[in-house]
């Protein structure tokens, strides 16, 4: 099973271990420090799901989501919020933005890569 996954993520601690699970779990990935190198990457290579972590510096994961979700050539690709943000109305913000799905930090390294797959699944992106 592949999938090519874009992290967009600040945190070098959570990239790798993001990056350990996908990995593992047959996903290939690519990483964007903040949200300007996370959207070019995304307009000019192609994704099968794009994970985003809301406290990014400078521009949020909201801003990020919505202007990924603006280029109408990533409208099926599902993005996923993963965010320690475990504030009420977190995962509402990060659905209204454009985001598909929301996982939680720390992320579940026995169901993260599972969640993932969930995701790909719903939005009818089977990983090929
Ligand atoms: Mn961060």
């Amino acid at each position: 099973m592949t999938g090519r996954v874009l992290l967009i993520e600040d945190n070098e601690a959570n990239r790798y271990l993001a990056t350990y699970l996908l990995e593992h779990g047959g996903f290939h990935v690519s990483h964007a420090p903040d949200g300007p190198s996370g959207i070019d990457r995304a307009s000019t290579e192609p994704f099968d799901i794009i994970l985003i972590d809301i406290e990014l510096p400078g521009m949020d994961g909201y801003a990020v989501t919505a202007a990924l979700r603006g280029n109408p050539a990533l409208a099926d690709v599902p993005m996923v919020a993963v965010t320690s943000h475990a504030m009420h109305g977190d995962r509402e913000k990060a659905l209204a933005s454009g985001c598909t799905g929301y996982i939680e930090k720390p992320v579940n390294p026995v169901t993260f890569v599972r969640e993932i797959r969930d995701q790909l699944g719903r939005s009818g992106r089977e990983p090929r």
